[in-house]
Parts: C-alpha cells; structure tokens; sequence
C-alpha cells in the first residue's frame, strides 16, 4: 500500500512523525509536507506565485505551500505512483466542530477525498504535545481497522484523540459534529504607530452538541472518529425551498 502522509503543521512536527513512523508498518510512506506552519489555511491554494519542492535529509518532500498544496502536487507531480491513501495528522490541538472548515489538517485529507483517494486526518485534542510518542501504538492500531477496511468513497474520517494517556483510552466512538464558540478571541490593541491591529485566537473555548458529538467522545476519553462528506447540500431544505416563489 502507497500511503501519502502530510500535516499543516510544518514537516518537522512530531505529530507527523508520529503518524508517519506509525504507518509505515502498513505500506510504503512519503512524506510531503509544508516547510513551515499552515495551520487553520484552510483549503487554500497557492495561485500567485511559484511553489517549490525540496528533499529534506530524511526523505520527506518539503513545500513551501499550503497542505492542499502539498496534495495537490503530490498526487500530479512529485510521486512516481498515485497513493492508495492519505494520512494527515496527527494535528497538534484539536478539530472538532466548526473547526474542520478552518483546518488545514482537514482540508489536506479533504483534497485528496476530492482526488479519489480515501483519507484519514487525525489531530491530537490536546496543548501539550510531548506526550504525542506514547501515541504511536494506539495510532497504529486505528489505523489497522481503518485500512484494512473498504473506505467509503467521498467521505473522510476526521480523528480527534483525547489528551489523556493512551493507555487510558476508552475505545473509539463514531461521531458527528458539534459546536464550538470561542469568546473574546479577538484581541484589539495599538500598534507601535498608534494605530489599532487586530489579532484573532486565543480566548475561551466551549462547545455545545449532542452525546454523540465529537466534543463529547473525547471529553469521555473516547477516540472520536466522525465521517466528513464534502457535499454541504442541506438536502432536507431543498424540496422546502423549490417551493418558495423565486420567480423573477
Ligand atoms: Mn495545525
């Protein structure tokens, strides 16, 4: 199995070693990865200018893009052979809720779903991550039942793996999404000209869902893996609003 693993969190994480040295055990690994931090672009892509990619000592292909870009040139240009999947992760911090629509760990995994190629992201939902090692194993054991199933076409499985000791993990929990709100993430301040500048993060995080949300699973020290489909049709809505009159 050919396995395409990239991150948004630059090609020196440790998560993304983590994931990386965990799936090797399943197939023939390539790296290709952003040469710096990425999170939260999104599924952005470079358009404006030039992206170039380099060999780093360890074999990985570095991009000085986005991690759709990272894909999106895997995939077309810098691997020999189309992979069988793609592995993203593991994250460092959650994405749950509305956070997969800022991801830039979901919207490498997302690409290639768009690309035909079934694909896994995986963050760690924690903001310590020198515990990320003792992961490997437990990754390693996802990623078995994950692999050695059919996935299904143009879904995704988005993971959040709860910042407990891996030891303690309850199991895996199949999950939807539910909501986040962040107060006061928006810092407003003077810069050194005296003009105001804005600075977006930070701040409280809370979250509201049903019992079997995302958020839930891991507060209960559950693995929660949610299953992503990037057509956002509201199909409930549509006989609802060919009703409406919008005759012009
Ligand atoms: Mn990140």
């Amino acid at each position: 199995m050919r396995i395409l693993c990239t991150n948004d969190d630059g090609y020196m994480a440790r998560g993304l070693q983590v994931l990386a040295e965990a799936a090797r055990a399943f197939g023939e690994v390539t790296i290709v990865a952003p040469d710096r931090e990425q999170s939260a672009t999104s599924h952005s892509l470079t358009l404006h200018h030039p992206l170039r990619a380099r060999r780093s000592t360890d074999g990985a292909l570095v991009v000085d893009g986005t991690p759709t870009d990272c894909v999106l040139l895997a995939v077309n240009e810098l691997l020999p052979q189309r992979p069988d999947v793609c592995l993203s992760g593991v994250n460092h911090g959650p994405n749950m809720g509305e956070d997969v629509l800022y991801s830039g760990t979901v919207a490498a995994a997302m690409e290639a779903t768009v690309l035909g190629i079934p694909s896994v992201a995986l963050s760690y939902a924690g903001f310590e991550f020198e515990g990320l090692d003792a992961w490997g194993e437990v990754i390693g054991r996802l990623l078995e039942r994950l692999l050695t199933t059919r996935m299904p076409e143009h879904t995704l499985f988005n993971v959040n793996l709860p910042p407990i000791d891996p030891a303690d993990v309850k199991g895996v929990r199949v999950t939807s999404l539910g909501k986040r709100r962040y107060s006061d993430s928006i810092t407003r301040a003077k810069d050194p000209s005296g003009r105001d500048y804005y600075w977006i993060g930070g701040g409280e995080m809370s979250w509201s869902g049903s019992p079997e949300s995302d958020f839930q699973a891991v507060e209960d020290g559950y693995i929660s893996l949610t299953p992503l489909h990037l057509d956002l049709t509201n199909y409930r809505l549509l006989e609802e609003i060919r009703a409406w009159d919008l005759a012009l």
